[in-house]
């Protein structure tokens, strides 16, 4: 048994699914094994600690024990991976509703208001005997069709029938246009701040979708959704003209807030971009260096003659750029030269390493001077505790972002946030240069 969960482990579940597969040969019988793995895990792990990470497998493993039949087995087979075991199963299409009815219930995992996070998960089904008659075979099958689920934005998908994931991605793209019609988006806004004058600066808008059926969708599923089926303008759209329309209102809060936009790969080849941001400008009567646009390097090394063409018509504009991602991609000095950009913007992945790795610092500080010599301002996203935060203060980063200042918030406590944070009070004293 696994003591965390009080489910099966991974030997009596494996040793269950051993027998039950003998069982249903001499019965001629159908049985399914469904594996179910949570979306971002690690992200989890290592955003909110152990604890928050191990109530979530509970809490995981206890709906799982009440969705599946009596006598069904549940069993937590890896870290953030369970499976379930579904007997005589009468037809093969039984399997998928379970998944369905699995999918639902573990939609929406909250903890309480200080996590609100929302757990999602992805589930791949194998089906004895059609893909397999052993349990190290239909494990392989249901881990391939998890897989597959993964990267096809299905949450939930079958061994072998690729038919079908054409049809539901095809599903969540009309599903998209009509939550860009009807806003079930939402905008985030996350803290950037001035670490030397321990202030405030402005803040990332971050995009959020509640479907009503499927629960809480990542920007990393459904942009590059977005990108692919021509949806990325009107999105692009409502994201700039919201985020424009919420700065105006945070300004009478805070005066010099600049409010910061992702720009992804497809839109920032198109020069009718300027036209749009330009548009948005107007519509609500921001100075253009009150807006912020952010684009990764790998997105403009797509297509780089375009980008940097749209880049420079935004600076024209007076808007602020800014290189996001940086150090992951692998712009040479050449382009860095080249991109009329005004910061730079170190990936996360560094930042968060640098208390542990002497490496991740060494790099960091290394990408700090180069902003200084290109004359770039430079900000560390990712700063999830007190530590990593002096640490970039002492090497005279500029600015900085994270959970340790400030996690995405919605609308109504971004405004709250503003009102209480020590990032809005004068400070007490001049932090050492
Ligand atoms: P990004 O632009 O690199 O955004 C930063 C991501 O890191 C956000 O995830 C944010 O919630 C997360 N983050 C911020 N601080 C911390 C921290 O201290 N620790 C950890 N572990 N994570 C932190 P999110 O909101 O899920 O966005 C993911 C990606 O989706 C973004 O990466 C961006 O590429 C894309 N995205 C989000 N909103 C938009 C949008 O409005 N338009 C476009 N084109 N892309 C967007
Ligand atoms: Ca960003
Ligand atoms: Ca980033």
């Amino acid at each position: 048994m696994d003591t965390l969960t009080g489910i099966a482990g991974r030997v009596d579940f494996l040793s269950a699914l051993d027998s039950e597969i003998r069982e249903h040969k001499q019965k001629d019988a159908t049985l399914a094994v469904a594996l179910l793995d949570i979306k971002g895990f690690r992200t989890i792990n290592s955003a909110y600690g152990y604890d928050i990470a191990d109530r979530i497998l509970q809490q995981v493993a206890e709906r799982l024990q009440s969705v599946k039949r009596q006598q069904d087995i549940a069993g937590r087979i890896g870290v953030d991976e369970f499976g379930l075991v579904l007997l005589n199963l009468k037809s093969p299409h039984l399997a998928e509703l379970a998944a369905n009815k699995l999918v639902t219930s573990l939609d929406g995992i909250t903890l309480d208001d200080a996590h609100p996070l929302d757990v999602r998960i992805h589930i791949g089904i194998a089906l004895f005997p059609e893909h397999g008659d052993t349990s190290d075979a239909l494990l392989l099958q249901a881990d391939r069709a998890l897989h597959s689920a993964r990267e096809t934005y299905q949450l939930y998908k079958t061994a072998d029938d690729s038919h079908q994931a054409e049809i539901s991605s095809s599903l969540l793209v009309r599903e998209l246009e009509r939550a860009i019609n009807k806003s079930e988006l939402e905008l985030y806004f996350q803290p950037k701040v001035d670490l030397k004058k321990q202030r405030l600066l402005g803040a990332e808008a971050l995009v959020r979708w509640h479907n009503s059926e499927r629960g809480y969708i990542s920007p990393e599923e459904f942009i590059p959704l977005a990108e692919e089926n021509g949806l990325i303008f009107p999105l692009t759209l409502w994201i700039l003209n919201t985020a424009l329309r919420q700065g105006v209102e945070i300004r009478q809060l805070w005066p010099d807030f600049r409010m910061a936009v992702n720009l992804s790969a497809s839109t920032l080849a198109e020069v009718e971009l300027i036209e749009l941001v330009m548009r948005a400008l107007r519509t609500w009567d921001t100075e253009p260096d009150k807006l912020m646009i952010e684009v990764t390097e790998s997105a403009v090394m797509k297509n780089p003659e375009a980008s940097i063409e749209t880049l420079h018509g935004l600076r024209e504009l007076g808007v602020i750029l800014s290189i996001d991602d940086f150090g992951t991609g692998y712009s040479s000095f050449g382009y860095l030269k080249k991109l009329p950009v005004h910061e730079l913007k170190i990936d996360q992945s560094f930042v968060r390493g640098m208390a542990s790795d002497v490496n991740d610092g060494r790099i960091v500080q290394t990408m700090i001077n180069l902003g200084e010599n290109f004359e770039l301002s430079v900000i560390a996203e990712g700063i999830e505790d007190e530590q990593t935060l002096y640490q970039l203060m002492s090497m005279g980063c500029h600015h900085g972002q994270g959970y340790y200042i400030g996690k995405p918030m919605n609308r109504r406590k971004f405004l709250n946030w503003i009102d209480e944070s020590e990032w809005t009070r004068p400070a007490l004293a001049e932090p050492a240069e």
